[in-house]
């Protein structure tokens, strides 16, 4: 996977603005997958669900090559065009959720560079019946993880065509190979809070969904955008710790890690990346109690108690 990643982490890499500071923590990288030839034929088979996600990815380069940087852009939204672009996002593009979030040179992957500090995250839920069955890993739910790769890819394609054509500068990052930890992009842009097993657990699907985003020049999102507490899950996280237990491969670390720079870790990558080699793995996203109950259920009940 990470050579169909690398031409887009190369253009935005060239394009630089704020690059990544010497404390910044490093990427994690994309297992190698062990498909079977029954798992090839279903990729063939499903190849209109899937290509969209290639297709998009592949634009992302050239969309972030076409931005001249050094031009001046418009940095403040009005209230209308707040309306139009939360429109577009919202019944348009079908997002179930998004936010701006402001970005650090230590919270960019090492190496990397972003062109502007303030990130629009998009998300969107993956169907959960794929997820909440016995038998895990399986393909139908890498294929439903592909394809909504491809939704939230080409969202924040389209997202960037209309900023730009509202004169801010805008550049996508796709679902797939971000320069900065998704997570925690959806975190600080108050879409959820992450969760033991490291995915962002939202409102509207607990951690069964995908981000993208767009770097922008816009520096007011904030004004229009309502905020949520989301701080009390990290205290259900702490009750259940069902994903630590369930994990097969140990990867979920029971306390959370932070590591000489500060950057906090919740899963051993090595050790997941074993069980995500065998179709993308999910048996933490199927035990966690948010997948199944849902946010607004766990926190009626938790805050009450
Ligand atoms: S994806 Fe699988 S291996 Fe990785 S943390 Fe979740 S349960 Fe463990
Ligand atoms: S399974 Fe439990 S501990 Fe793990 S992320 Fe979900 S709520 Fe948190």
């Amino acid at each position: 996977m990470e050579f169909m990643t690398k031409p887009q982490q190369k253009a935005l890499n060239e394009i630089g603005g704020i690059k990544a500071s010497d404390d910044a923590k490093e990427k994690g990288y994309f297992p190698k997958r062990h498909f079977k030839s029954k798992d090839i034929l279903r990729l063939i088979q499903n190849r209109k669900r899937i290509s969209p996600t290639i297709k998009s990815l592949l634009k992302s380069a050239n969309v972030i090559k076409s931005h001249d940087i050094s031009k001046e852009y418009k940095n403040k939204i009005s209230k209308y065009e707040f309306y139009k672009l939360d429109k577009y996002i919202r019944d348009v593009l079908k997002m179930d959720s998004w936010g701006v979030a402001t970005f650090s040179e230590k919270e960019i992957f090492k190496g990397d560079a972003i062109p502007y500090k303030n990130v629009i995250v998009l998300s969107k839920h993956m169907k959960d019946d794929h997820f909440v069955v016995k038998e895990l890993p399986n393909m139908d739910c890498m294929l439903e993880v592909m394809e909504v790769y491809g939704d939230t890819g080409v969202a924040c394609l389209k997202v960037t065509g209309l900023l730009r054509y509202m004169g801010f500068g805008a550049l996508p990052n796709h679902s797939l190979g971000g320069n900065i930890n998704y997570s925690e992009a959806g975190y600080k842009a108050n879409l959820g809070f992450i969760g033991k097993h490291g995915m962002l657990i939202t409102p509207h699907s607990g951690p069964c969904n995908r981000l993208s985003v767009i770097y922008t020049s816009i520096e007011n999102l904030t004004d229009f955008i309502p905020s949520e507490d989301h701080s009390w899950g990290n205290n259900f996280c702490n009750k259940c710790k069902k994903c630590v237990a369930t994990c097969p491969y140990d990867a979920i670390y029971e306390e959370n890690k932070i590591d000489k720079n500060g950057h906090i870790e919740c899963i051993s990558n090595e050790r997941c990346n074993s069980g995500f080699s065998k179709y993308g793995c999910a048996i933490c996203i199927a035990a966690c109690p948010f997948t199944k109950v849902g946010y607004d259920k766990i926190k009626e009940k938790f805050v009450k108690e």
